[in-house]
């Protein structure tokens, strides 16, 4: 089990904070440039192998600092390239981190915190109740952990995670400040260097949040709609009924145009046999996003024991996509990757995190890379 310590843990640390750090060890600002690469590229967490410290400076950091990532409870790495760790937080609870090798792209699926207090009804997630937010070490952790597996990731190499997802574990809106910090890790030259674009915070819709988080960082962004209308959603995501869809959707769009740039809204919706699959849903899916920039992404539901909810068949499927798509929007129907992986999960993992929501991501991340290129190469709506 990880145990904290009194030390300051670096991993975590964005740049004006690990400035302030090495301010307040009467050490020059620059240092903190030079330890942010040894942590970020390299994957060091020995102060001894930063060997452009000296020997002063190095035993100073030990006595107060620690570079600690989560413990990795397991690696495994499915026959399509696909890869999943599962780590242990602070809190004791395991959560887990999906690496999704497309092309030359590579996209990492991060949980954001242990369980999740939603209770979405399709998400076992969910159903365990909230137990942990992670530290802001502990979300960066996880892509430190993933290029790590990769070897080490000087800037001038091209690296294997160019995108990533919060889109694991837990809704990462609520987990704010730690969630803002790692993503700005994400995106610094110092951390990982990945564009905005290409970084996406997916959220049920806790609308303050959303404002909020357009004063601190413009990623992309995806909004885990999932019915078309208030009565159905305060049903499937109860968040709904403190935020009802008129005004998630609006927060939305506040924060797209926050941004100042063309930027487009990536809609998730869980398919639910009977329950939100017919063409009147998606005929008033129609209507809801009509003045809404975006892109559709459809999840048939991965059934799991006493969940209640049933995959529609492929006919219905089709059918609901064919609605969208003849009302002129892109939408996608995901496929699952790294199954294999996923049916060799062992029973812990089966505690912290559903099939289902495990599939979905899988699922999710490949189409969040699609959208991130068509939005690269036209800049608008695809
Ligand atoms: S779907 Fe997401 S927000 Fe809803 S309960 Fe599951 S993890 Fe939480």
């Amino acid at each position: 089990m990880t145990t904290s310590t009194d030390k300051i843990n670096l991993l975590g640390l964005t740049r004006q904070e690990m400035e302030k750090f090495f301010d307040t060890l009467g050490e020059k600002r620059f240092r903190a440039g030079q330890a942010m690469k040894w942590i970020h590229h390299f994957g060091v967490d020995d102060f001894d192998a930063m060997t452009d410290f000296g020997k002063a400076l190095r035993a100073k950091l030990k006595a107060c600092a620690e570079i600690r990532g989560p413990e990795v409870v397991s690696e495994d790495i499915s026959a399509d390239g696909t890869r999943k760790w599962v780590v242990r937080v602070a809190s004791g609870s395991c959560v887990e981190t999906v690496y999704i090798p497309q092309g030359k792209r590579g996209t990492l699926c991060v949980s954001s915190q242990a369980g999740c207090a939603l209770d979405c009804s399709f998400c076992s997630t969910g159903k365990q109740g909230f137990n942990s937010n992670l530290t802001a070490a502990e979300v960066i952790g996880q892509v430190w952990i993933a290029n790590k597996s990769f070897g080490s990731i000087p800037a001038t190499v091209d690296r294997a995670i160019t995108n990533v997802v919060m889109m694991g574990m837990g809704e990462p809106l609520l987990n704010f400040d730690n969630v803002v910090s790692a993503m700005h890790l994400m995106m610094d030259d110092l951390g990982y260097g990945i564009s905005k674009r290409r970084v996406t915070l997916s959220t049920s819709g806790v609308v303050p949040m959303i404002d909020e988080l357009a004063k601190h960082i413009d990623v992309s962004l995806a909004l885990s709609l999932h019915a078309p209308n208030d009565a159905l959603r305060n049903e499937l995501v109860p968040i709904n009924k403190k935020y009802p869809l008129s005004v998630v959707l609006d927060s939305c769009l506040r924060y797209m145009s926050a941004l100042g740039e063309k930027r487009v809204l990536t809609i998730e919706y869980t398919l639910l046999k009977d329950v939100n699959d017919q063409p009147e849903h998606a005929v008033e899916m129609i209507e809801l996003l009509r003045n809404v920039p975006c892109k559709i992404n459809l999840i048939p539901f991965n059934p799991f024991p006493h969940s209640g909810y049933e995959r529609p068949s492929n006919n219905a499927i089709r059918r609901f996509q064919d609605a969208l798509h003849h009302a002129g929007y892109n939408v996608t129907v995901r496929t699952t990757r790294g199954e294999d992986i996923d049916a060799a999960c062992g029973q812990l993992v089966g505690q912290v995190m559903d099939r289902t929501r495990r599939s979905e991501r899988y699922i999710a991340v490949r189409q969040l890379e699609a959208d991130a290129e068509a939005v690269a190469r036209t800049g608008s709506r695809p």
